[in-house]
C-alpha cells in the first residue's frame, strides 16, 4: 500500500482570513460572524490576507522542516461547485513552504487557505461562520505503507500542531487521502474527520481494493467519500484532474514575497518540536527515552513536568506522571489540560508521598480524584481518611492476624500451594488499615504470619 495526505486544520486567529470577522464560531448563533466577503457576495473585494495566519504557516511550515518559498506567492482561486462556497471557488496559496519531513515521511507542500461553510445536506441549511476561517493545509509525499503508519503520522502531526501553538486541534482535521495497492489505481477518499476515521478508512479501502484485485477486476480511478458512522468508503464522483478547479491567481488579493529578515525573526522564535523536547528531557532530566515520550504527548503535560520537576526528583516524578497520571486521565478519556489539574497539586502530592506522610497506595487513590478537583491533595486525603502511614509495628501485625482469623479459606489454600491466595489475604490486611501500611513490609510480616499458621 502507498498513501499520502492532504491535511486541513483550522489556524488559530481571532479573525478570518479575508475579512474581520471573528472565528470562534462555535459558540455564536449560525450565519452571526458573517460578512459579504465572507459570504462571497458578488462584488465583495477580500482584505489584505490576515498577517498572524501568515506568520502561523511559515511557522508550521519551518516545524515541518520545509524550506519557505522565496519567489512570489499567489492566492489562487479554486473552483469547484458546492453550497458551502457561493463564489464557486475556494482561495489557496500557492506553496508557503516544501520539502519538509516529519516520522521519515516526506513533506510535499505546506499551503494557507479559507475553509468553506458548513453545509448540512440533510437539513438543506449553511452556516457561513465557519467561511474564511484560515487553515493551513499540509500534503505529504505517498510515503506511507500502511494504516499503522498513517496513524502514528497523524499523530505526530498534530503534536506538532499543537506545540506550534498556532493551530487547533484534531476536533478540526479534515483529511483526503490519495491510497492505491500495487497494480492498482489511485483513489482518492474524502471527508476523513479524525485519526480514527483515517485509521478505518485505509483499512477498509485496501481491503476493497484488494478484492477487486484478486478477483482480476479493475480498480476505478475515483473520488470516494468515507461514511465515518458505517465505516466505509463510497464512490463519490470520478476523480477531478487538476485542470478541472481551473486555478486562476486572485485578482483581488496581491501577490506576497517573504523577505530574509521576516523570516529569519520567525525562525528566532521557533518554539521547539516534541521530537526537540524528548531529547532535551533526556538529557536534561535523565529520564527514559520512553518516559519522554509520554510525557511530551501533551504540550500542558509536559509544561506540567518541567515544573513539577523543579521541586521534585525528575525520575520520580517522571513516574509518577508517566504511569499513574497517565493511567488516571486514561481513563476518564481526558487530556492533561482538559483535568485542571496542576502541577501545585502534583508537586504537593508527591511530596507527601515522599514524606511518608501517605502510602504509595494512598497516593494512587488520591490521584484519582485530582481531575476537575480544585482541592489540594492533602484535603482529599484527610476527606477520605488516608492521611498517615501506620509505622507500628504491632498495629500492623494486629490486622494481619485479623485478616488470617477472618479467612481460614484462603489461608488453607495457601497451604494447598495456591500462592495467589497471599495477595487477597494482603488486600485484606490493606482494607483493615485502610492502606496506610507498607505493602512490602506487611507482606513479609504477612507470609511469616501464615507459614507460621500451618
Ligand atoms: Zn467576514
Amino acid at each position: 500500500m502507498k498513501c499520502g495526505f492532504e491535511i486541513h486544520i483550522q489556524l488559530k486567529t481571532k479573525s478570518k482570513l479575508f475579512c474581520s470577522c471573528p472565528t470562534n464560531y462555535q459558540d455564536a448563533d449560525p450565519n452571526t460572524n458573517v460578512c459579504p466577503v465572507c459570504l462571497n457576495q458578488p462584488g465583495a473585494k477580500p482584505s489584505a490576507p490576515n498577517e498572524k495566519a501568515i506568520e502561523s504557516a511559515l511557522k508550521i511550515a519551518l516545524m515541518l522542516g520545509c524550506k519557505i518559498n522565496k519567489g512570489t506567492i499567489y492566492f489562487m482561486r479554486k473552483h469547484y461547485d458546492y453550497p458551502d462556497l457561493p463564489s464557486g471557488y475556494q482561495r489557496t496559496s500557492t506553496p508557503i513552504g516544501y520539502d519538509g519531513e516529519l516520522n521519515g515521511i516526506r513533506i510535499r507542500e505546506v499551503h494557507l487557505e479559507e475553509d468553506p461553510g458548513q453545509y448540512k445536506p440533510d437539513l438543506g441549511v449553511v452556516d457561513f461562520n465557519r467561511s474564511g476561517i484560515p487553515l493551513i493545509e499540509v500534503v505529504t509525499e505517498p510515503d506511507i505503507n500502511s494504516p499503522e503508519e498513517a496513524r502514528e503520522f497523524l499523530k505526530e502531526l498534530m503534536r506538532v500542531l499543537e506545540y506550534s501553538e498556532d493551530a487547533r486541534g484534531e476536533g478540526t482535521m479534515r483529511a483526503d487521502v490519495n491510497v492505491s495497492l500495487e497494480g492498482g489505481r489511485r483513489v482518492e477518499i474524502k471527508n476523513i474527520n479524525s485519526i480514527k476515521g483515517a485509521y478505518k478508512a485505509l483499512k477498509f479501502e485496501i481491503m476493497r481494493q484488494k478484492n477487486l484485485l484478486e478477483r482480476g477486476m479493475e480498480v476505478a480511478r475515483e473520488t470516494r467519500a468515507f461514511l465515518e458512522s458505517q465505516m466505509i468508503t463510497v464512490p463519490m464522483r470520478m476523480k477531478e484532474e487538476a485542470e478541472d478547479y481551473r486555478y486562476i491567481p486572485d485578482p483581488d488579493l496581491p501577490p506576497m514575497k517573504f523577505d530574509e529578515k521576516y523570516i529569519e525573526k520567525i525562525k528566532q522564535s521557533l518554539p521547539e518540536t516534541p521530537s526537540m523536547k524528548v531529547k532535551r528531557f533526556v538529557e536534561q532530566y535523565k529520564i527514559s527515552k520512553e518516559d519522554a515520550h509520554v510525557l511530551t504527548s501533551e504540550l500542558a503535560l509536559a509544561n506540567a513536568f518541567e515544573e513539577v520537576a523543579k521541586e521534585i526528583n525528575p525520575k520520580f516524578a517522571a513516574q509518577w506522571m508517566r504511569e499513574e497520571l497517565k493511567r488516571v486521565l486514561s481513563y476518564n478519556n481526558i487530556t492533561f489540560a482538559e483535568s485542571g489539574i496542576t502541577p501545585k497539586q502534583l508537586i504537593e502530592l508527591l511530596k507527601m508521598i515522599q514524606n511518608k506522610e501517605i502510602t504509595v497506595k494512598a497516593g494512587k487513590k488520591i490521584i484519582e480524584h485530582l481531575p476537575f478537583n480544585k482541592k489540594s491533595p492533602k484535603e482529599i486525603a484527610k476527606e477520605l481518611g488516608l492521611l498517615g502511614v501506620i509505622e507500628d509495628e504491632e498495629k500492623i501485625l494486629k490486622a494481619v492476624e485479623k485478616a488470617i482469623k477472618d479467612n481460614p479459606k484462603a489461608v488453607n489454600d495457601y497451604h494447598n500451594g495456591k500462592k495467589a491466595a497471599l495477595n487477597f489475604l494482603l488486600g485484606q490486611v490493606m482494607k483493615l488499615t485502610k492502606g496506610k501500611v507498607d505493602p512490602q513490609r506487611t507482606m513479609q510480616i504477612l507470609k511469616s504470619k501464615v507459614e507460621e499458621s500451618k
